[in-house]
């Protein structure tokens, strides 16, 4: 049977090249880079071309400006840990409601164990960030804005390059979650206020327990793993080499194929959500259709349930995801509809289809073919749909 993988906002396949120049760093090359002999000098100067690799891809003055982490998770709490340590007389932060669990469940625990004020600035419908609400957070008792650059569920894009002047005139800090911008979309920090981005290997083709934290020449910075001197007193412990090179490399593959990601890619993302919007009566995209991410769709069927949505795509060989994989498995909608008010009727058979280089027009025509009869079996079975439940509310196609 052929199968379909749509689903690299979850994570991806590691290219085949990362996989190549990893493996040295497991058998020959495998010094501790602190060690004073040619072992060890091996190994720092392969994750110093690493640094280097990602400063490129994201545009960063320097190469000292990355520090190497386990992950996005680990980068944003950092981010937020270090910014919270480094200004104790702010005692507040600002990020939205549609961030990744990774920003929110610090969020909620830095307000329960630590009385952070946390302004949660809200959406609209197709997933913006409410401007004015978060001018009016504002304030020099803010340590730290946290706004993702694009949304992992709906791919809605955020302003962050503006949001980050705005943290600035308040001398707050900004930080952005940019694991799924990160080889999707053009970085060029150096011509921004941010001051932190993170970003993760496993989101762009790299391995799965390494990522990195930009962090802004000049910026304070407090180490939130205390250890050794590695990665100049940021980030203690003996460096995960073989992660390292491997995200170096992807990170090279994929400066290499931005401009794929703008066009090829965002033409099959396009092509399928015009085939399942014609063929799927009462269908909508969630998140904004003129700022998002090229290879997210998100699409919402009515009346039925994601779940058996994505069981039966699964049994076609079709791989997606009902949202963010954290909160998938509850019979809640995710956070990020909810935040978006999308309608429970419509929320509940929301299904995310992320593409890669790697996907093809053939996987587009098997979604495209495999789809409409699943849905329409589904409805089939749904009281809602065939009308022997509530009455059908009414929506309107596009959430202002
Ligand atoms: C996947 C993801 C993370 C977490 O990254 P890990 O490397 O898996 O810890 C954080 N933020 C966003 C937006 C993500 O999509």
């Amino acid at each position: 049977m052929k199968t379909v993988y749509l689903d690299n906002n979850a994570t991806t396949r590691v290219a085949p090249d990362v996989v190549a120049a990893m493996l040295p760093f497991f058998t020959e090359q495998f010094g501790n880079a602190s060690s004073m002999h040619e072992f060890g000098s091996s190994v720092s100067g392969a994750i110093k071309a690493a640094r280097q690799r990602l400063q490129a891809l994201i545009g960063a003055e320097h190469d000292h400006e990355v520090v190497f982490t386990s992950g996005g998770t680990e980068s944003d709490n950092a981010a937020i840990l270090s910014a919270l340590e480094a200004t104790p007389e702010r005692t507040e932060i600002i990020t939205s409601a549609v961030e990744h669990p990774a920003i929110l469940t610090l969020a909620a625990h830095l307000e329960k164990t630590r009385g952070i004020r946390v302004h949660v600035i809200p959406v609209d419908g197709r997933g913006r960030l409410d401007r004015d609400a978060y001018r009016a957070a504002l304030s020099p008792r803010v340590a730290i804005a946290s706004i993702m650059w694009a949304n992992n569920e709906t791919g809605t894009l955020f302003p962050v390059t503006e949001l980050a002047e705005e943290a600035k005139a308040v001398g707050a800090l900004f930080h952005t979650d940019a694991v799924q911008a990160v080889g999707k979309v053009p970085i060029d920090l150096k011509s921004t206020a941010i001051d932190m981005l993170s970003l993760s290997g496993h989101k762009l083709h790299g391995p799965k327990g390494i990522g990195a934290l930009y962090v802004k020449r000049g910026v304070r910075f407090r180490s939130q793993v205390k250890g050794g001197q590695q990665e100049r007193g940021r980030r203690g412990g003996t460096e995960n080499t073989p992660g390292i090179v491997g995200l170096g490399k992807a990170a090279d593959l994929a400066l290499a194929h931005m401009a794929d990601e703008q066009t090829r890619v965002k033409a099959m993302r396009d092509r399928l959500e015009k085939g399942l919007l014609q063929r799927i009566p009462n269908t909508f995209v969630t998140g904004d259709p003129d700022n998002r991410l090229p290879n997210t769709l998100n699409i919402a069927c009515e009346y039925i349930e994601g779940e058996a949505i994505l069981l039966m795509l699964n049994r076609a060989g079709i791989a997606a995801s009902s949202g963010s994989a954290c909160t998938s498995g509850s019979l809640e909608p995710s956070h990020v509809l909810r935040a978006m008010a999308i309608p429970y009727t419509a929320a509940h058979g929301a299904t995310r289809f992320s593409f890669s280089r790697e996907n093809t027009e053939d996987d587009v025509d098997h979604v495209i073919e495999a789809m409409p009869p699943i849905i329409e079996r589904l409805r089939e079975l749904s009281p809602f749909w065939s009308g022997a439940g509530e009455a059908p509310k009414t929506f309107s196609p596009v959430y202002a």
